[in-house]
């Protein structure tokens, strides 16, 4: 058999033009009342802006299910861009083809059973899967108008994925980063197990580590310095070449406000190394505490204040913990969950002697009152 020549690899194709790049004609569309000087370019910009703004859909089959462990305040449907003002004409098209990537929230949810359906197909837990399919529909030049992130995720995504997640190329041009912990996010909070945290440890999943976790609250009170650990999560973020501000939102149910209320005092003294001598420093900043009404499924099967393990009654009579429980026992008759309460923290890049201060020092209180519209009915209890 005679030899074959090897097929020549194909020249690489280059990449088509995006359309805002491309030498076409424009029209500039003088009929118009947003050129021919009736609306001033300054409102005009306004207007652009608003009309391509993300909003929550509200058709029926966009609206999460209430009683769920990703349904909140601000995440209760799909959401949704309209970009049909960008193909209304090439000179407006010039003027809004930005907008969508650079202003749309690009959230993340983690976990199969705490990410809405669109998020929650990918079966790999410690992955990031739908960031990385997510990502992959935008163009290049899309891609890098892409300056925030925010994610919903567990203590063991951060501990195990959160500094390989990172290191991946649609992270290079983050410049805010959010992270928020819900209630159910802690480690065996399914076993009411104390909330602990450790940026500075490689994982926190062993029986000792809230005693540990104690005793770096501690040094830090003491003004002493936890180092971290190779492989911490707290060491992720100096892998962010663009980063500029890290916002953290630690949330939990009543029953462990105090507890949390500890951890977030610590939290605040938390720095995290950047390269070049650089770290992120709370210092300065103001600090958000927000509560809502969770759904019912919030609640775990435990009564969180007496121990008991019946669904209906409590063992609290006569003792501190009496009025609580009756609270709970109401609830849940109501179908709602335990009130939950959520801080959020802000870090920003400062020198790792010297953190510059910050315009907004007071602490900001909201209140968020968005009960839910409407209750499903509880569970049938045998
Ligand atoms: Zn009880």
């Amino acid at each position: 058999m005679p030899p074959v020549d090897p097929v020549p690899d194909p020249e690489p194709q280059p990449q088509p033009l995006p359309p805002h790049e491309r030498q076409l004609e424009v029209n500039p569309q003088k009929d118009s009342l947003f050129y021919d000087g009736t609306i001033p370019a300054e409102i005009r910009d306004q207007i652009f802006f608003y009309s391509v703004q993300e909003f929550l859909k509200t058709d029926e089959a966009s609206i999460w299910p209430i009683n769920t462990r990703y349904t909140r305040p601000g995440y209760s449907s799909n959401r949704k861009v309209d970009i049909s003002l960008l193909l209304t004409c090439r000179r407006i098209y010039l003027e809004t083809c930005h907008l969508p990537a650079l202003k749309r929230e690009h959230v993340f949810f983690h976990g199969s059973s705490t990410a809405p359906q669109h998020q929650s197909q990918h079966t790999n837990n410690f992955g990031y899967d739908s960031e990385v399919e997510y990502f992959r529909q935008l163009q290049p030049w899309q891609l890098a108008l892409v300056k925030e992130i925010h994610l919903f995720t567990q203590m063991f995504w951060l501990e195990h994925t959160f500094v390989d997640f990172c290191q991946q190329d649609f992270m290079r041009n983050i410049e805010r980063l959010k992270l928020t912990i819900r209630r159910g996010d802690w480690w065996w909070n399914e076993r009411n197990h104390p909330l602990v945290i450790a940026p500075h440890r490689d994982t926190v999943q062993h029986h000792f580590c809230v005693a540990q976790m104690h005793q770096d609250i501690a040094v830090q009170g003491r003004g002493g310095v936890t180092p971290f650990a190779e492989g911490a999560w707290g060491l992720a973020f100096k892998h962010l070449p663009s980063l500029k501000e890290v916002e953290i939102e630690f949330e939990t149910s009543d029953d462990k406000k105090a507890e949390l209320e500890t951890i977030v005092k610590w939290a605040k003294t938390w720095k995290f190394p950047l390269k070049d001598g650089l770290v992120l420093s709370t210092e300065g900043l103001g600090m958000t505490t927000t509560s809502w009404q969770s759904p019912y499924c919030y609640w775990s099967h435990r009564c969180p204040y007496c121990g008991s393990h019946s669904r209906n009654h409590c063992n609290s009579e006569g003792t501190p913990n009496e009025e609580k429980c009756a609270e709970r026992s109401s609830l849940r008759l109501s179908g709602l969950g335990p009130t939950c309460y959520m801080y959020g923290l802000r870090w920003r890049v400062a020198q790792a002697a010297d953190a510059p201060r910050d315009e907004y020092p007071e602490i900001e209180r909201l209140h968020l009152q968005e009960p839910p519209l409407q209750q499903p009915p509880p569970p049938q209890v045998p």
